[in-house]
């Protein structure tokens, strides 16, 4: 299949393993369909297929449609056979099943985190019916960040803010963080979607980021900038744990107002910068 919107679908598959995001099967991405991307397509579907269980329950989505990556399925393989690790899946009346309309032509069933894709579409749906895009990546600084900075939505947004001026502005509602857990199942979804409500970064301790957009270039954008800051912020780390100049809390309140973007004051809580070698108390 040769569409608009497959196209940017393998693009970001690609550009995120061409990142290093992507051992193996590590990853997984869902994009909501439009009723005019169902429609061009909609004679390929198998609306015969068997109904299976999501595992959670999303009513705010019910008939809607999905391409989502399979379970198991390598990132890098995406624009080699789209087909055969990609699906289509069409979520029931009640929003507690799933059938694959399309795709996957050689067996197997969407990613394991399909709970989570899909209750944070819902959540997502709700605040913005256009934030379409859920992507799920594993970025080896973030990921390292997670073992150093304390579990804490205020300390990781600011830390990462601090690094790259445009943070505040992509994401201006900032981080939230989730303790590790077992990924997979509904739990995780559950507080997944619950930083959803009001922000588009979810960072799974010791795991990877979810994040969400209005569409591929942005998610992925926003995949991209959280982990080049996180990226900068390792390079800090290694030299010194002490910063000599910074941006400072009235910084982001200057961007928040030169870029007219609302800056949330729980992240500007008031901290002293330190001399290098000097020990923070
Ligand atoms: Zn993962």
């Amino acid at each position: 299949m040769d569409t608009k919107l497959v196209r940017a679908f393998t693009k970001t598959c690609s550009d995120g393993y061409a990142q290093g995001w992507h051992e193996r099967n590590g990853g997984n991405l869902s994009y909501r369909m439009t009723n005019a991307e169902v429609e061009e397509i909609r004679d390929l579907f198998n609306e015969e297929a068997e109904w299976r269980e999501i595992g959670t329950d999303v009513p705010g989505l019910a008939n809607e449609y999905f391409m989502v990556t399979g379970s198991g399925k390598y990132f890098r393989n995406v624009e080699l056979d789209f087909e055969d690790n990609v699906a289509i899946i069409r979520v029931s009346e009640d929003g507690t099943k799933y059938k694959i309309v399309y795709g996957l032509v050689n067996g197997g069933r969407p990613t394991s985190e399909l709970p989570t894709h899909l209750m944070n579409l819902e959540v997502l749906k709700k605040r913005d019916e256009g934030l379409r895009v859920v992507y799920h990546a594993h970025p080896g600084n973030t990921v390292a960040l997670t073992f150093v900075l304390p579990l804490s939505d205020e300390i990781f947004t600011r830390e990462i803010w601090e690094m790259m001026t445009e943070c505040p502005v992509v994401f201006p509602q900032g981080i939230g963080v989730i303790e590790w857990m077992v990924p997979g199942g509904r739990e995780i979804g559950v507080k997944t979607a619950k930083i959803m409500e009001t922000r588009n970064v979810a960072v799974w301790y010791h795991h990877g980021i979810f994040v969400a957009g209005h569409d591929f270039d942005e998610a992925f954008g926003l995949m991209h900038t959280v982990e080049k800051a996180a990226e900068v912020l390792v390079k800090v780390k290694s030299m010194t744990n002490t910063k000599l100049n910074t941006i400072e809390p009235q910084g982001f309140r200057d961007i928040g107002k030169a870029f007219n973007v609302e800056i949330d004051e729980k992240y500007l809580y008031e901290r002293r910068t330190y001399e290098i070698g000097e020990k923070p108390e």
